[in-house]
């Protein structure tokens, strides 16, 4: 491994069982504080991860793994190069930025048109005063998607769900439209799930189509 990349742990997916789980016990009105907990604590770190990303790469800020492990904020500026080494003043720990970005690929960790989602997601998490209130931030983010950043901002392009979930993007959508399975106790819920409804059908309509026809174009050449 590359200097300076041990010290980079990027928060991974959730796995689908444990949401599985957490869906089930509430659907039979239990507010399980110690699943709820470890749940929220990972899309909590996942989010952080995600806007962690977002600033190193497009406010040129890379926030020090060391300093971040012991509490404390260091963030380094960092001016462009591909080559460059980014050293941080309080600790010592540097990574080559070309380094760096090779510990992000491919992890599904871009923040996208979903900014919003993530930041949200973390303030109503930090100011949740009950398990219920938790489980219903968590349930908020997972039904978010992705909004086109230039053309048509109002157009979802893809769920959020597979920045935080394992598995590829269909089989992410396939889960997530069956969590609740018509089954659940906090009536928030159904509205959730009625928005991801409507959200998924005219993503369905303008994406989901051309993705399936891309995928086919591929397998046939
Ligand atoms: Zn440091």
């Amino acid at each position: 491994m590359e200097q300076g990349c041990d010290a980079l742990k990027w928060s991974p997916r959730l796995p689908k069982e444990k949401l599985r789980r957490l869906y089930l016990t509430e659907a039979k009105g239990i507010y399980d504080n110690k699943l709820i907990d470890d749940v929220g604590m990972s899309l909590y770190m996942r989010c952080r991860d995600i806007l962690t990303v977002k600033m190193a790469r497009e406010e040129k800020k890379v926030r020090c793994p060391v300093c971040d492990d012991a509490q404390k904020e260091t963030l380094i500026p960092r001016s462009g190069g591909r080559r460059e080494i980014i050293k941080c003043p309080v600790c010592g720990w540097k990574i080559v930025w070309e380094d760096y970005l090779k510990t992000v690929k491919r992890k599904q960790l871009n923040a996208g048109g979903a900014v919003k989602a993530f930041e949200t997601f973390m303030r109503n998490y930090e100011n949740a005063n009950s398990p219920k209130e938790k489980m219903l931030s968590i349930d908020r983010l997972l039904h978010e998607f992705h909004y086109s950043v230039k053309e048509q901002p109002d157009q979802p392009t893809r769920p959020v769900g597979v920045n935080l979930i394992t598995g590829n993007l269909k089989s992410v959508i396939e889960f997530l439209d069956k969590l609740t399975a018509g089954e659940f106790c906090a009536p928030e819920l159904k509205e959730t799930k009625d928005q991801w409804d409507k959200n998924l059908h005219g993503f369905e309509n303008i994406n989901w189509k051309s993705i399936v026809d891309k995928k086919r174009k591929k397998k046939d050449s």
